[in-house]
């Protein structure tokens, strides 16, 4: 089964509408939602609208339980608030209940099934970056499919479980494995061995490459490609500034920053 993982696009349409593009001509089977679908961007509405379209599963993020909740914005940082109290505003009220809907954990059960969450697995009800191999390694623990998604920190990674039962180790998916073409990297994932992958950001990578970015994981194969996909930045950036939105939302998506 090919499946699409698109995590982070916060409200960016026009990165989002690139992805959907080249996952169309991919041919995937399924797509999955890792969370944060607003918050951030321009476009919130149209971006949930898309993925309520397109997506066969979406877990919640961080974002998505703010623009429900006030009270998860007094964790946010000033300007991260500012734009999740827009959105909020400028959703309907079946798109917000839609959000407040969102499971916090999600799966598929095929080729030994697949866990999402947005932050780390085994956590409740909280948003933890999932960024070193010990985390991973007790992530790995707390769920028993053979391949586990996450996004939240906007940087492209795979956690490949070793041998040992708590053992994970990071790949680094820019420079491991073949660039079978343009904007793409090739993880393997070998026989009898676990992963965790985060596809990085659709709509505000942090990883110093403003492209956005998604994967395609084959769980049959085991094969995770990583796509970066270039897009009209400065149209985003004017959604970002037409709405009224921190000027700092929109020159960051320049510098994947
Ligand atoms: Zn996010």
């Amino acid at each position: 089964m090919r499946v699409a993982l698109v995590a982070d696009v916060h409200g960016n349409l026009q990165a989002l509408s690139v992805v959907l593009e080249r996952l169309e001509v991919e041919g995937v089977d399924r797509l999955v939602c890792l969370g944060d679908v607003v918050g951030y961007g321009g476009d919130p509405e149209a971006c949930l609208a898309l993925l309520r379209e397109r997506a066969d599963l979406c877990v919640r993020g961080n974002h998505d339980a703010a623009a429900v909740d006030p009270r998860i914005r007094r964790g946010f940082n000033v300007v991260a608030r500012a734009a999740i109290e827009e959105h909020a505003a400028w959703l309907e009220a079946d798109a917000l209940a839609f959000l407040a809907g969102l499971p916090q954990v999600d799966g598929l059960a095929e080729d030994g099934g697949l866990f999402l969450t947005h932050g780390t697995p085994g956590e409740r009800r909280r948003f933890t970056y999932l960024v070193t191999a010990l985390q991973a390694g007790d992530a790995l623990d707390a769920f028993d499919e053979r391949f586990g998604a996450v996004g939240h920190t906007h940087v492209p990674a795979v956690f490949e479980a070793d041998a040992g039962p708590a053992g994970a180790r990071e790949r680094n998916v820019v420079t491991d494995g073949p660039a079978a073409r343009d904007g793409e990297r090739i993880l393997e994932v070998g026989p009898g061995r676990r992963a965790i992958l985060n596809p990085g950001s659709v709509g505000q990578p942090r990883d110093g490459d403003p492209r956005a970015a998604c994967m395609v994981l084959d769980t049959a194969a085991g094969r995770a490609a990583l796509l970066r996909l270039a897009y009209d930045v400065a149209g985003a950036q004017a959604a970002i500034r037409r709405r009224g939105l921190p000027e700092v939302l929109a020159a960051r998506l320049a510098f994947g920053r």
